[in-house]
């Protein structure tokens, strides 16, 4: 495989054009080129030749939109391809003050949580900060056009959350990379506060993250108030425990005086009972942190069950009634193929019908 250069940062890029020979504002012409999203090949004003020697080192193109999925809410998934014919699969969901979209960390995911399906086929490999980076490239090209209404700039995507397949922490060094590209001002420039991370809840990484000076929305996935029940379904539960959870994240905030969230997805006859909401209220009240609660897509390799939409709600009142900040995540995009890692499992699963049905002729 080729070297990726989006995984360099702009004074990267300079040293890199140094040692090519070529002038200085060389550098700022391809990172601006590729910061818009072009190909190598595209950026117009760099000579041919140049061109030619680059693309020999270095991917023209690392991640491509091979499908786009359209829902009739607005939100749009994406099914990428990485340059070594990889998947990986992304979310855009458009909100009035600007686009947030969803990006992958990894191939796959090796944390085997039960009801994910991302997890399915476990982890094939990382990506290199440069194609998490060019996931919001390529988004960002497609949208221009949109952007020009949200205060002219050209860059349609305004947030950002770590939220697709894969483990963010257990992807470190790429995932911090691509956090410092980011936000870099030479770069998309898109603030931490705009950010979400979330993990499984890797705790020693949790800590070093809160070193990085890149003061995210830390969101931890939480799922059960208990560790024995945890375990069922994440089986990093037997890792790292609830409390050190815990303690890791109220070093979070006093670190970066950012508040910290819980996603809590409602599986059935599982985690939501009315003991387990007054269990979620003794653990969290008073602490800075806010619960997102999910409803589960059902994913059919699993045998998990949803929560009923009233169930969900009387769950929320409890939360709230004590005293914890919560809401219950509008679901979108269902009618596109759901929750992370479904679009890539079930494309997998077509092409694998179409190999066999190849075969059968
Ligand atoms: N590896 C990270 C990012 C995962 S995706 C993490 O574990 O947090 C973001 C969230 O979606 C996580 O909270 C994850 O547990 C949840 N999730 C995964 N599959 C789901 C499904 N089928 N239904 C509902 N939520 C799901």
């Amino acid at each position: 495989m080729k070297k990726i250069l989006q995984d360099l940062s702009f004074t990267e890029t300079e040293e890199l054009i140094l040692s090519l020979g070529e002038k200085k504002f060389r550098a700022k012409q391809l990172f601006e080129g590729l910061t818009q999203g072009k190909a190598i090949s595209e950026i117009t004003s760099l000579s041919k030749d140049f061109k030619a020697r680059l693309t020999e080192i270095y991917e023209d193109k690392p991640v491509r939109i091979k499908k786009t999925f359209f829902s009739s809410d607005g939100t749009e998934k994406y099914l990428f391809e990485l340059a070594d014919g990889n998947l990986i699969e992304g979310v855009l969901m458009k909100y009035k003050y600007g686009f947030t979209q969803c990006v992958s960390t990894q191939v796959g995911c090796r944390m085997g949580c039960k009801f994910c399906a991302s997890t399915l086929n476990g982890l094939v490999r990382n990506l290199t900060a440069g194609e998490i980076l060019s996931q919001i490239l390529v988004v960002n090209a497609l949208h221009k056009k949109d952007a020009a209404g949200l205060g002219g700039e050209a860059r349609a995507v305004t947030n950002v959350v770590l939220m697709g397949s894969g483990e963010p922490l257990d992807n470190y060094e790429n995932t911090v990379k691509f956090l410092k590209n980011v936000t870099a001002s030479e770069g998309l420039n898109i603030s931490a506060r705009n950010i979400s991370l979330s993990t499984c809840g890797i705790v020693p990484k949790m800590y070093e993250l809160a070193e990085e000076n890149v003061p995210l929305n830390l969101t931890v996935s939480l799922h059960a108030t208990d560790d024995g029940t945890r375990a069922r379904t994440m089986p990093i539960a037997k890792a790292y425990k609830i409390d050190e959870i815990l303690k890791a994240c109220e070093y979070y905030f006093e670190k970066t005086g950012r508040r910290y969230y819980f996603e809590y997805t409602l599986i059935e006859g599982e985690n939501c009972d009315d003991e387990h909401a007054e269990a979620l209220v003794k653990l969290l009240k008073g602490k800075p942190c806010h619960v997102n609660l999910i409803r589960l897509n059902e994913v059919k390799e699993r045998n998990l069950k949803a929560l009923g939409d009233k169930a969900a709600y009387r769950f929320l009142g409890k939360l709230e009634k004590g005293g914890l900040s919560a809401t219950l995540r509008r679901q979108i995009g269902v009618d596109i193929g759901g929750a992370c890692g479904q679009l890539r499992a079930n494309y997998l699963e077509k092409e694998k019908d179409y190999v066999m049905e190849f075969y059968k002729k």
